[in-house]
């Protein structure tokens, strides 16, 4: 579906980024700008303020996701309706849920999704370049996925070597699966393993944190339900300027090829 077509009602699924407007698509703002109703929780309306004002906002719950699935869909028969996500849409969002409620219902809406900065690589620009090449991404909120799940995949990631991106570590609910995840990453590195914490990327509260895996527990009670974390994979390193910590590296390979 074009961005621009003269179709009565569309369905927008929008990834904002981070937080900061600054790290929203153009594309995205587009869409908002062209939406007649918005609808997304209220941290992610309030990240995208001037943009949507004067137009229908529908403010939704956590824990609503399948209920904002369904009204999205049945307001975009006849109008362009937005649905918002933090981060990319398509990365621990709404599009698939609402793809999925799309499924079972007999309607023609036109669906684009629009992609996001999802937190991986927010918080992988902010500490350096700590991804550079094959990374695996896990999610520790067992709300929607069963613990003895997210446990193998946490096995499995580590055991590839590469580095790990850490989604939802901590929250008031699940305060452990952090330092379980951290016991089962030191299974399969070093202490030295450098891991690079984040909390609210791109927006008010921004802190950036270096630390080791054999320092990790002393840092815990910076990781919450606003944080990223990255564990470096076998080659990844601490990024040094003098003394300073600046971040992280994980060398692509290039120093086995070339000399710089
Ligand atoms: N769709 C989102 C992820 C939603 S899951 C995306 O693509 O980024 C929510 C988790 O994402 C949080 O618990 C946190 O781990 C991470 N996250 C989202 N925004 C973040 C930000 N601005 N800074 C750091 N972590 C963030």
């Amino acid at each position: 579906m074009p961005l621009h077509d003269n179709r009565k009602g569309k369905l927008f699924i929008i990834g904002i980024g981070p937080g900061s407007p600054d790290q929203m698509t153009g594309q995205a703002r587009e869409a908002l700008l062209q939406s007649e109703v918005i609808i997304g929780n209220d941290t992610y309306l309030s990240q995208i303020g001037s943009l949507i004002n004067g137009k229908e906002i529908i403010r939704s719950s956590m824990g609503q996701e399948v209920e904002r699935a369904k009204r999205s869909i049945e307001l975009s028969r006849s109008r362009i309706v937005s649905m918002v996500s933090g981060g990319d849409a398509g990365i621990y969002g709404m599009a698939s849920i609402v793809l999925e409620v799309l499924e079972h219902e007999p309607c023609s809406v036109p669906v684009r999704v629009i992609p996001g900065i999802t937190a991986a690589n927010a918080a992988a620009s902010l500490l350096g370049s700590p991804l550079s090449g094959d990374f695996a991404a896990v999610s520790l909120s067992d709300l929607l996925t069963p613990l003895e799940v997210i446990e193998r995949r946490l096995h499995a990631a580590f055991s590839m070597g590469t580095p790990v991106v850490l989604y939802n570590p901590k929250s008031r609910g699940r305060p452990h699966h952090f330092a379980l995840a951290m016991e089962i990453a030191g299974r399969y590195r070093e202490a030295a393993t450098p891991v690079g914490i984040v909390k609210n990327a791109y927006r008010e509260g921004e802190e950036i944190m270096v630390t080791t895996l054999g320092e990790i527990m002393h840092a815990e009670a910076a990781v919450d339900m606003h944080t990223t974390v990255i564990v470096g994979g076998e080659e990844s390193r601490i990024w040094r300027n003098g003394d300073d910590v600046k971040g992280i590296i994980t060398p692509r390979g290039y120093h086995k090829k070339y000399v710089y």
